[in-house]
């Protein structure tokens, strides 16, 4: 998909291998779950399976986001779709707002890293985890979570991943398995 898009602009031209490593490496150094790591991953890989990619794939036929009907890419779901902009907002992470809408999410993770310093990027990559399994929940179930809960919920995550890990480097111990224990709740 990158490939033909090339012509658009952007990190089309990503012989930049460097940087490529550079955002592997900072995604991979995140104080979260390796669930969480593999997501992010997947998103700025651009091999999420949002309805855009699908339609691409020729999986299904519908391209839209199921929120508002736009075409929904990984930075369309993940960044400029209003449930995720408000989601954002919600946060207080200090986030730059931009006017225009990004290509594909290693975009906006590229434009963050460079202009948003000093936020918390495991809060960031567990909030944008949220957005997509809030996605998934509307998709699939119809239901989905307000901005507030889904922010207070990848907080309180974050908050138990670190204290977890932080206690298990005293003791020596495996971390605790928080991923497969956190379950969103059944409504929002
Ligand atoms: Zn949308």
């Amino acid at each position: 998909m990158l490939t033909e898009e090339k012509e658009k602009g952007g990190h089309g031209e990503c012989s930049d291998s460097s940087r490529m490593a550079e955002t592997w490496k900072s995604i991979w150094k995140l104080e979260c779950t390796s669930k969480i790591k593999h997501f992010l991953w997947r998103a700025c890989k651009n091999i999420l399976p949002t309805n855009y990619c699908l339609a691409k794939r020729k999986v299904s036929k519908w391209e839209g986001c199921a929120w508002c009907g736009e075409k929904e890419t990984s930075s369309h779901v993940l960044w400029d779709c209003r449930i995720a902009a408000d989601t954002w907002r919600e946060s207080g992470l200090k986030l730059p707002v931009w006017k225009n809408s990004h290509r594909d999410f290693l975009d906006v993770y590229w434009r963050l890293r460079e202009d948003a310093k000093g936020i918390d990027w495991t809060a960031f990559a567990t909030i944008a985890w949220g957005i997509w399994n809030n996605r998934n929940l509307y998709k699939h179930e119809g239901k989905c979570k307000s901005a507030r809960v889904l922010v207070s919920e990848a907080f309180r995550y974050t908050e138990e991943y670190r204290k977890g890990n932080s206690i298990t480097s005293l003791f020596s111990r495996k971390p605790p398995e928080l991923s497969s224990q956190w379950r969103p709740p059944d409504s929002g």
